[in-house]
């Protein structure tokens, strides 16, 4: 589907969100991905398509993207045409799909993980339970490579909830939590039960290692519901 880019607004530093107006309706449910087409000139290895999740909620007119950016050296062509979209530049955005979204029985029990940029479904989800009134049984990870990489703190509070945010290489200033993300350290501070759903959302080797150190824990396979963001190293 046809859009134009409307605005982008910093998120922290280096994060930022981008808005769009489809041409048409795009039709989504929150937590679903798209593909953004930005065709530009000498695109390297990277490409001219990019997998985004949607970081707004169906109740907006218009629909973002959330996205860090790498610095001048290391960005993708495809980041750095981005960054220099003006508004009413067009650009293309595929249907929305993805089954990382909300189960519909408000009555399941959630645990919520985040590994940096793997925030933007979570703020998409927490959005829209904001403006439904849909208050669940949720708790809510957020981890972060530093502070100043902690992004979205008002949408967290607009849908009520805390969100115990772990942050892996700190200032002394920090009081929260320090350390590296690891089953142990989830399940330590969140408690599910058999029932609980466990979404976890980042940067694909965070995901995947804590898959494997979830089972090893003895969560079961069906509690676990990932969403992998490819082309990240790390948080
Ligand atoms: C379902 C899905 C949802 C996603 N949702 C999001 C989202 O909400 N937000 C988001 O930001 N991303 C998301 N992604 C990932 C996104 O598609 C990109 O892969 C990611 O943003 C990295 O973009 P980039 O390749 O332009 O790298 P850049 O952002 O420009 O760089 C990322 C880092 O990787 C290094 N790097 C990686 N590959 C290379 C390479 N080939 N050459 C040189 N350096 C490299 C860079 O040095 C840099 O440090 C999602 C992916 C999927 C599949």
């Amino acid at each position: 589907m046809k859009a134009v880019f409307d605005h982008s607004n910093d998120e922290a530093s280096n994060i930022k969100t981008f808005w769009f107006r489809p041409l048409g309706h795009l039709d989504y449910v929150a937590g679903q991905y798209t593909e953004l087409y930005l065709p530009h000139d000498h695109p390297d290895r990277r490409g001219e398509k990019h997998w985004f999740t949607l970081s707004s909620a169906p109740c907006h007119e218009l629909v973002s993207i959330t996205t860090k950016y790498a610095g001048d050296d290391q960005s993708s062509t495809f980041k750095k045409t981005l960054l220099g979209l003006e508004p009413r530049a067009g650009v293309q955005l595929a249907e929305a799909m993805g089954d990382f979204v909300l189960p519909k029985d408000t009555a399941i029990p959630l645990v919520f993980v985040a590994g940096g940029i793997g925030i933007t479904p979570f703020h998409a989800m927490l959005e829209w339970m904001a403006s439904q009134s849909d208050h669940r049984n949720l708790k809510f990870i957020y981890s972060v490579r530093n502070e100043n990489e902690i992004i979205f703190q008002d949408t967290f509070e607009r849908a009520g909830i805390h969100a115990t945010i772990v942050v892996g290489e700190p200032s002394d200033a920090w009081g929260g939590e320090r350390g590296r993300l690891s089953a142990e350290m989830i399940l330590g501070l969140t408690h599910p039960t058999p029932e609980t759903l466990i979404y976890m959302s980042g940067p694909e080797p965070l995901v995947e290692a804590l898959e494997k150190d979830m089972h090893a824990q003895g969560i079961a396979k069906q509690q676990l519901v990932s969403d992998f963001f490819p082309g990240y190293l790390g948080v």
